[in-house]
C-alpha cells in the first residue's frame, strides 16, 4: 500500500514527520515529498503550499509520480458552524470550491461545467475514521467543506458561505485536493481541527492555535495510517 498525506502547511507535516523520524526526501516541482518505510508499505507526507493550485499539483503528483492509492489531507481550518470551536477536530463529508462563480452563465455558485459543486469523500476511509475515533475516545466532528482561495475573517463572508453551501468550516485546500483524487479515482479523507471561527479574530486565532490544532489532526491522521494498514 501506498498511502499519501498532505498538508498545506510545514507546521502542519511537522507533527507527522516528528512522530515518523526517519525518511528519505524527493524534490519536485520546488517541492519536497517525504518517503516513509512502515509497515511494509510506504507514506508520502509533503506540504503542498497554501491554496487550491498548489494543492491539487501535489496530489496530483502524489498520485502520478508517486504512486499514492489513498490520500489523506492533514490541517487545520477556520470553523463556520458554532459546533465547531477551536481545537475541534472534523471530517469533510463533502467539501466544494466557494470562490467558483460562472452565475452570469445561469450556474449554480461553485458549479463548473461537467464537474459538480459538491466532492465528496471516501465512504470506506470515513468508516475507518468513525472507528479510529470510537477507538481512541476522540470526538470526531463531521461536516461540509467550502475551500476557496481566501482567508476568510469576516462575519458577513462567514455567513454568506454558510447560507448558499451550508458549509461548516472553511479552508483552502481540501477541495483542490479531493478534486485531483476524484479525477484519478483515488479515495480520499480531508482531517481538520480548527484554528479559528473565521470572524474578525480569525488571524490572531490562528496564529495563536495553529501549532496545537495542526497536532490534533496529525495525531489522528497517524491513527488513520495505523488502522489502514
Ligand atoms: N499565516 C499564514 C497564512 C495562513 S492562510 C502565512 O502568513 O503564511 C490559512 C491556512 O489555514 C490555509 O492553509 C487554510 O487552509 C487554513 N485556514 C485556517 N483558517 C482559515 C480561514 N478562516 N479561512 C480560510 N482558510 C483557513
Amino acid at each position: 500500500m501506498i498511502i499519501g498525506i498532505i498538508g498545506a502547511m510545514r507546521e502542519e507535516i511537522t507533527p507527522l514527520l516528528d512522530i515518523f523520524k526517519q525518511y528519505t526526501t524527493h524534490q519536485i516541482s520546488n517541492n519536497i515529498f517525504y518517503e516513509i518505510t512502515y509497515k511494509n508499505s510506504k507514506i508520502f507526507i509533503a506540504y503542498s503550499k497554501i491554496g487550491k493550485v498548489h494543492s491539487s499539483i501535489t496530489a496530483t503528483t502524489m498520485i502520478l509520480h508517486f504512486g499514492c492509492q489513498k490520500i489523506l489531507f492533514s490541517g487545520v481550518a477556520g470553523g463556520l458552524n458554532q459546533n465547531l470551536k477551536v481545537g475541534d477536530l472534523m471530517l469533510a463529508t463533502k467539501l466544494c470550491q466557494h470562490d467558483v462563480d460562472i452565475t452570469a452563465f445561469g450556474h449554480p455558485l461553485g458549479f463548473i461545467p461537467e464537474s459538480s459543486v459538491y466532492i465528496h469523500t471516501d465512504e470506506r476511509l470515513n468508516t475507518i475514521a468513525r472507528e479510529v475515533a470510537k477507538d481512541q475516545n476522540i470526538i470526531l466532528k463531521e461536516g461540509i467543506i467550502a475551500s476557496g482561495d481566501q482567508f476568510i475573517h469576516n462575519q458577513d463572508k462567514k455567513q454568506w458561505l454558510i447560507e448558499n453551501f451550508q458549509a461548516d468550516a472553511v479552508e483552502m485546500e481540501g477541495a483542490s485536493v479531493g478534486m485531483a483524487c476524484h479525477l484519478f479515482n483515488i479515495p480520499f479523507c480531508i482531517f481538520r481541527s480548527i484554528s479559528d471561527s473565521a470572524d474578525g479574530n480569525a488571524d490572531i486565532s490562528f496564529d495563536e492555535f495553529l501549532e496545537k490544532s495542526a497536532k490534533t489532526s496529525a495525531n489522528f491522521v497517524k491513527h488513520m495510517v495505523d488502522a489502514i494498514l
